[in-house]
């Protein structure tokens, strides 16, 4: 007589992984339950290949190789060219606060009193002939342009 009952045969079944004892063996096969018990244990314990598991997972792993991927030497890229960016734009603003050095007027000179009030006149005398001078050079350069 077999007195394994059917709990019996679920915990040696599920603890003994496909090796099942005399008794358990012999229970199994006069009951139906447990047979479906076995069966499930094993297609649990022993999962086949899944063709439409292994297409989604390719598939998958298709779609992350084919992501462009962010470099680390990109990622440098960008911040070079947004430092470069900033520094433009620094220079720019310093170069148009700074007066240009070779257009200060006599006028401004003697305001910020780097030259006396006699070298004033003629220093006026002088920018006012370079005035005359370039508009001179100008008048030709455009002569020479309709030419
Ligand atoms: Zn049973």
């Amino acid at each position: 007589m077999n007195n394994m009952t059917c709990d019996d045969f679920a915990l040696e079944c599920l603890q003994a992984d496909g090796r099942l004892s005399e008794t358990a063996r012999e229970h199994l096969q006069s009951c139906p339950d447990c047979q479906a018990l076995a069966r499930l244990n094993s297609i649990l314990m022993h999962p086949r290949p899944s063709p439409e598991l292994d297409r989604q997972t390719l598939q998958m792993a298709r779609l992350l190789l084919h992501q462009p991927r962010r470099r680390w030497w990109r990622e440098i890229n960008h911040y070079f060219y947004a430092a470069a960016a900033v520094l433009l734009i620094l220079v720019g603003i310093s170069a148009f606060s700074l007066p240009p050095a070779g257009e200060k007027s006599p006028d401004l000179l003697v305001q910020n009193g780097e030259i006396g009030s006699d070298t004033h006149d003629l220093l006026i005398l002088s920018y006012l002939e370079t005035t005359n001078e370039m508009d001179n050079i100008e008048q030709q350069l455009y002569l020479y342009a309709g030419n």
